[in-house]
């Protein structure tokens, strides 16, 4: 038997092998021999009538262990679990915490499944742009049909252990004692009783249900190859024997997982663990503890960023000197925790908690027990070191001052407050409860040890934090601000707003940058009397259109849908005419790459300032704080894969060369990568 990960033991005529691999039994080459070593043992043992495979510690195999994705060694996972699912005496599989990928393939090669209350079962390959490589897809249809099966091998959908019961996915669950429950199971069972689930017959389906279930789920596949390759793979089998089924299935996930939509996307899960982690000098540092938060601003993002504590179940003293804003703050946090009720999403008693956290005030003096306090009032820089040297006199001296400013400059917020050490940025982004980004920039001046608290307190608030210098826009904006310039700057010369959102949105990003200026509002900033016409923006303006909220801005809408509009196309026209911009057409490509290619040496220029620390982290900010399509690995991946040289020279070929950074023509001189300019 392998030593270390498992241990084989008797139990009165049952054999029992207990996966012991901490911390979540990922499958590797140790146990994929442990348990055909358990198999051949209970064959080959007439005392043994029956084999019971469970796990130690908080989960069953919660998938492979991702290490040994990129070179596994024999006996691979379809192997194991044909061995299991064709061993002549009866397995049973006793089911903890999360069967997972390679875990759930496991148990589904057992002949029962036996889970504790509490488990939840998935196949989560699609998510690294793969298929289940050892039959679950297959297994898991003969099991519970298609339909479910495709929510679960194609969107990566967890089943819950009701659920799992209900369809047969598992034969019965336990509240406790899981191992000696199964135990019991399996002396129950006649010697004979296997029950292969490669046997079962696969049932059926209208041939329509496979198109209706990517029509229904355009959107979520959108360009990925993995999930559509799911559905034509269980499309496929209902004309297919199953060992043809399992074979095709193994087939395309292994040629999915040499693709480079894998690669990208095995790129984008790292990058989120590797995200907000900071030096072991840092990390090492004791936290400061936050139990009492203060929210200044009860607008957009003051009402977002309370509900995501109230969430994590931390009391929130919420200010507004405008007491109409206070009370509208309030009334849509009670709304959205009312609604999050109603869909089920939270519990009566939970929305009843987070209600209860929240205390709105209308003074300072209310925020003098906050261990930290947000501030997401105005964006000028008056108001906010106003706000700052107001919370300086009134909280604890080693309570944390944190700003929501999307573009100032955190070092001057915190020259209001005599100690700029505890001032940083916590940039969270609209809709600041649901949005995962959370951009943590640090001051010239913030302690270690802030940082590192704000790190975690973010991770508490189910964010994925990154942290980022103090720079003009951060991260996530400056390289936005790259794009709207060029994006301008194509309208400016003949290309509609229109063009350049749909090469946008064919490229992967939810809406277009037009589409997302008439959801801002063209009037950031704006007002009539000081207006001069001097942009696309204020001649849309001053004729009325300020965007979406105005039902016209760049586009009409109609029902909230946007339409491309002649009337704005007429403005934008006028101005080009009145600036003498030449005129001309742009084919898809060029649009894209005037768009991208830029922000690529915005990102080399961030990397290289330090901004940001490494270049997986501009992925991420990008991931989820703009909805970048992940397929692509991310703007700094993606730039990494078409090489500096090759960014350069279309930059070059574009005229485009006054957007080069320095450091990409390095890059591209040296061959080097954006992730070589990382800090970390
Ligand atoms: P908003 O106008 O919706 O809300 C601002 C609120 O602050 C108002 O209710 C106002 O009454 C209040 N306020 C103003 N001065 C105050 C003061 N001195 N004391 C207390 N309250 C005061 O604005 P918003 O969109 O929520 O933006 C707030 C901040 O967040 C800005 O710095 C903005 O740049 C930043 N931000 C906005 C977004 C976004 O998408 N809206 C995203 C990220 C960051």
């Amino acid at each position: 038997m392998t030593e270390g990960v498992s241990r084989f033991e008797r139990h009165d005529g049952i054999g029992l092998l207990l996966i012991d691999s901490p911390p979540v039994n990922a499958i590797n080459h140790a146990i994929r021999v442990a348990i055909i070593d358990a198999v051949e043992t209970v064959a080959a043992d007439p005392a043994l009538r029956a084999l019971v495979i469970a796990c130690a510690g908080k989960t069953f195999c919660a998938g492979a262990d991702i290490r040994e994705l990129g070179n596994p060694a024999e006996p691979l996972l379809p192997t194991v679990v044909n061995t299991v699912e064709a061993c002549p005496k009866p397995v049973v599989a006793a089911i903890h915490g999360t069967a997972l990928g390679g875990g759930l393939e496991i148990a589904l090669g057992c002949h029962y499944r036996i889970a504790l209350t509490g488990a939840s079962f998935g196949l989560p390959e699609v998510d690294l742009g793969f298929l289940p490589g050892a039959g679950g897809g297959q297994r898991l249809a003969r099991l519970i049909g298609i339909e479910p099966t495709l929510d679960m091998v194609a969107l990566a959908k967890r089943m819950k252990t009701a659920e799992a019961l209900s369809r047969g996915l598992v034969d019965t669950v336990v509240e406790a004692d899981l191992v000696n429950a199964a135990l019991a199971f399996a002396r129950d069972l006649p010697a004979d009783a296997t029950r292969p689930t490669r046997d079962l017959p696969l049932v059926p389906v209208a041939e329509t249900l496979f198109d209706e279930f990517l029509a229904r789920n355009r959107r979520k596949i959108g360009r990925l190859d993995a999930p559509q390759a799911a559905v034509d793979v269980l499309r496929q089998s209902m004309t297919l024997d199953v060992a043809a089924g399992l074979a095709l299935e193994r087939k395309l996930s292994l040629e999915l997982r040499e693709g480079p939509q894998s690669k990208a996307l095995r790129h984008a899960f790292m990058a989120e663990r590797e995200a907000g982690k900071l030096a072991p000098e840092v990390r090492a540092l004791p936290r400061r503890e936050v139990t009492e938060v203060g929210i200044v601003g009860s607008g957009t993002m003051g009402v977002g960023i309370a509900l995501a504590f109230l969430g994590a179940g931390l009391p929130v003293r919420l200010l507004d000197t405008q007491p109409q804003a206070l009370e509208r703050g309030v009334a849509r946090i009670h709304d959205t925790i009312a609604r999050n009720c109603a869909s089920g999403r939270i519990s009566a008693d939970a929305a009843e908690a987070q209600k209860a956290l929240l205390t709105p005030v209308g003074n300072y003096a209310a925020l003098e027990a906050a261990d930290l306090v947000v501030e997401a009032a105005f964006e000028t820089i008056d108001v906010k070191q106003d706000i700052f040297a107001q919370l300086d006199s009134v909280t604890k001296p080693e309570a944390i001052l944190a700003t929501n400013t999307s573009y100032l400059d955190i070092d001057a917020i915190a020259s209001s407050v005599a100690d700029p050490t505890r001032v940083l940025g916590m940039h969270f982004f609209s809709p600041a409860n649901i949005m995962k980004l959370l951009e943590v920039v640090r001051g010239a001046r913030t302690a270690p040890d802030v940082l590192a608290t704000v790190v975690d307190i973010g991770r508490r608030l189910g964010k994925i934090p990154v942290v980022s210098g103090n720079a003009w826009g951060f991260i996530g904006n400056r390289m936005l601000a790259v794009r709207r310039r060029e994006a301008d700057a194509l309208v400016h010369h003949g290309a509609s707003p229109y063009e350049v959102d749909a090469v946008m949105e064919a490229f992967g990003m939810p809406m277009g940058p037009f589409r997302i200026s008439d959801l801002a509002g063209l009037d950031l900033g704006w007002s009539a009397e000081s207006s001069t016409g001097s942009s696309m923006r204020e001649r849309l303006c001053e004729a009325g259109r300020r965007g979406q909220k105005t039902d016209g801005g760049f586009y009409d809408y109609s029902d909230g849908k946007a339409v491309p509009s002649d009337a704005a196309l007429a403005i934008l026209r006028d101005f080009a005419r009145d600036k003498g911009f030449a005129q001309r057409s742009f084919d898809r490509d060029e649009i894209r790459d005037r768009l991208l290619y830029p922000m690529f040496s915005e990102a080399a220029r961030i990397l290289g300032e330090g901004i940001a620390e490494r270049a997986s982290d501009i992925d991420v900010v990008w991931f989820h704080g703009y909805g970048w399509p992940r397929w692509t690995g991310g703007p700094a991946y993606m730039a990494d894969q078409i090489g500096a040289p090759a960014i350069v020279a279309r930059l070059e070929a574009l005229g485009m060369a006054d957007s080069i950074a320095p450091e990409l023509r390095r890059l591209a001189e040296t061959n080097g990568t954006l992730a070589d300019l990382a800090t970390r």
